[in-house]
Formats: C-alpha cells, structure tokens, sequence
C-alpha cells in the first residue's frame, strides 16, 4: 500500500480521529492526544523568555470580529453563534414543533458571540485596551480551539480545530526578525520530527475576487509562509505551520501604539496542533514504538 493511498489515510485517520454526524468535526482518541500533548510541550519548550502566556476559549466577542476586518476578508469562514430569543412561550412553541421540521431554525437570532476563527484574534483588542506598548515590544504565547467552515472535508481539513500561536507586537523590525527566528525553530522542529517538509510563501483564502487579488500581493509581499507536510500526497502537502507578518494591519485597526508616531507591527506563528498530530501519523504510521528515536525524543512518547 502506498504511503498515500486513500486506504491507508483512512485506516490512519479511523484510529486517531472518530467520526462524529458532522463533517471535519472528529472525537480524538488517546492515541492522537499523546502526540498532541507531546507536540505542544515541544513547542512550549522553544518559547522565548519574557512571553505572556493566555489561553482563549472557543468563542469570541462578534463585535470584536466585526472591527477586526474579518467580515471584509473571510466572511464565508465564520461561524457565529444563534440562540433562541423571547418569551418561554414563543420558544416553547418553536421547539416543540420540531417533530414536523426544523421550524426552530426559523426563531434563532445572532448572539454577542462568534465561534474564534484563529488564536491571536481575540489578542489584539486585549492588549489595545491595556494601553500604550510598551518600548521593548511583547511577545504572547496564546491557543485556541478556532473555527472555520470549510467548503473541503479531506483528512487534515477540519472545521473545528487547534492552533497554538506565538505573537509579537513591536517596531517593523523585531516583527519580523521574530517571524525569522521562528522559521528557523520551526524548520529544527520538523527535522527533529524526521518529517519531510518544505517551506513555501503563501496566502490566506481571502474571499471572493478581490480576496484573489488581496493573495497575489500577499505572496509577492512575502508576508506568509507556510510549513508543508505530505498527509493526503506528496505533490499537494498540507499547511501544518504558519509565519505571518501583518504589518500594521492589527496596529491600525486597534490602535496599538508604541508613542504618538509609531504604529505597532505585528506577527504570528500558528501551529495547527491536530494537521500537525496528523502529518506525523502520516509520516511515521500507528506504532509509536517504530517512529524515529529523535521524533520520539522530541515528543516524549
Ligand atoms: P492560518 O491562520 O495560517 O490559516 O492557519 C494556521 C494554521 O492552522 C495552519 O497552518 C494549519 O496548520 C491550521 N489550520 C488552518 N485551517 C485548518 C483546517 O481547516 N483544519 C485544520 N485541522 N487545521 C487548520
Ligand atoms: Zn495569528
């Protein structure tokens, strides 16, 4: 059987990954979790000092998305929360007629809430309402469980999923050299996980056709890269690893200052801890016992 052949990623993704009704939402067995555990104490361990670590649940003020952008960029990936509204008796009235047909839909209304469509989203608002940056920059450790409704279900395509991110607000500069010194860690990783892997400039699946042109200037740009790793084949390997420069979009935005002038630049990079959990069981198959001693090192399994 070949290393890619649909057989052998669905025996693969059967074991670590239990179907639910809902596609590209799965149960996570044992198995995967201790990979994904590992992964995530690795990379906590290559955290630089001075980080401030937060952790953010899976749902987001909708306000804060709104004034984010994200309804101009990505508004086909968002996911926002309903609820029914009103009197016990109009509710009532909705829910019991479910047994002829999803009447209810019909009295669900949009909440304050949306489901966090990635980590640092839920950062950047935090961080403006605490004031002026501070003259050295910040670094932030944060992760989340991020949402996103994807038209595709391949393996390693899910809807609801998790990404650990590093952050950095401060001059053009230190963005950007963080983001530098990021790759490098990130390519060490990957080495020491003896996964194939290749790192290539990239864009975000901006929505419609100006998002088309929003992604050619983001490539020429060079303000996202990609860390790729075969999981469904060889010819198109999977993003498991991000490193974005935002310039001063997100300093913009909230009003992240350094003094009177500067505008804050930031950058991030994401870990998509479960493609990453994936990629590995792709790469390395089912018995941990067999996996190369360094990945097994790496990740304490
Ligand atoms: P980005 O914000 O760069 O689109 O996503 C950051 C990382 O999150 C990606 O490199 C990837 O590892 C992970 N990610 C993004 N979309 C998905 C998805 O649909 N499913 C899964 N499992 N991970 C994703
Ligand atoms: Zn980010």
């Amino acid at each position: 059987m070949s290393q890619f052949s649909q057989d052998r990623l669905e025996s693969l993704t059967n074991s670590l990954l239990q179907p639910t009704s809902a596609n590209g939402v799965h149960a996570r067995t044992g198995l995967f979790e201790q990979v994904i555990d590992g992964l995530s104490a690795a990379i906590t361990a290559r955290r630089e000092s001075g980080t401030e670590i937060l952790r953010f649940p899976p749902v987001m003020s909708r306000a804060l998305v709104e004034k984010s952008g994200y309804l101009k960029t990505f508004p086909h990936l968002l996911g926002c929360v309903s609820c029914l509204h009103g009197e016990e008796a109009a509710i009532r009235a909705l829910v019991e007629g479910q047994a002829k047909g999803p009447d209810w839909l019909n009295g669900l209304a949009a909440t304050d809430l949306v489901l966090t469509p990635a980590a640092c989203y839920p950062l950047y608002p935090l961080i403006a309402a605490r004031g002026a940056v501070p003259a050295q920059g910040l670094t932030f450790d944060v992760a989340s469980y991020c949402f996103r409704r994807e038209a595709s279900h391949e393996p390693g395509r899910l809807q609801s999923f998790r990404m650990r991110e590093y952050v950095c607000v401060g001059t053009p500069e230190e963005a950007l050299a963080f983001r530098k010194r990021w790759i490098a860690r990130a390519e060490e990783l990957a080495q020491q996980l003896a996964v194939p892997y290749k790192l290539a400039a990239a864009s975000d699946p901006f929505f419609g056709r100006v998002g088309k042109m929003m992604a050619m200037s983001q490539v020429e740009q060079e303000l996202k890269f990609e860390l790729l790793i075969p999981v469904n084949s060889e010819e198109q390997p999977t993003a498991c690893m991000s490193f974005n420069y935002h310039q001063d979009h997100f300093g913009t935005i909230w009003g992240l200052r350094r003094n009177a002038r500067e505008v804050a630049h930031t950058a991030c990079v994401a870990f998509g801890l479960d493609r990453l959990g994936l990629a590995l069981f792709a790469t390395h198959g089912l018995d941990l016992k067999q996996w190369p001693a360094s990945a097994r090192e790496t990740l304490s399994v």
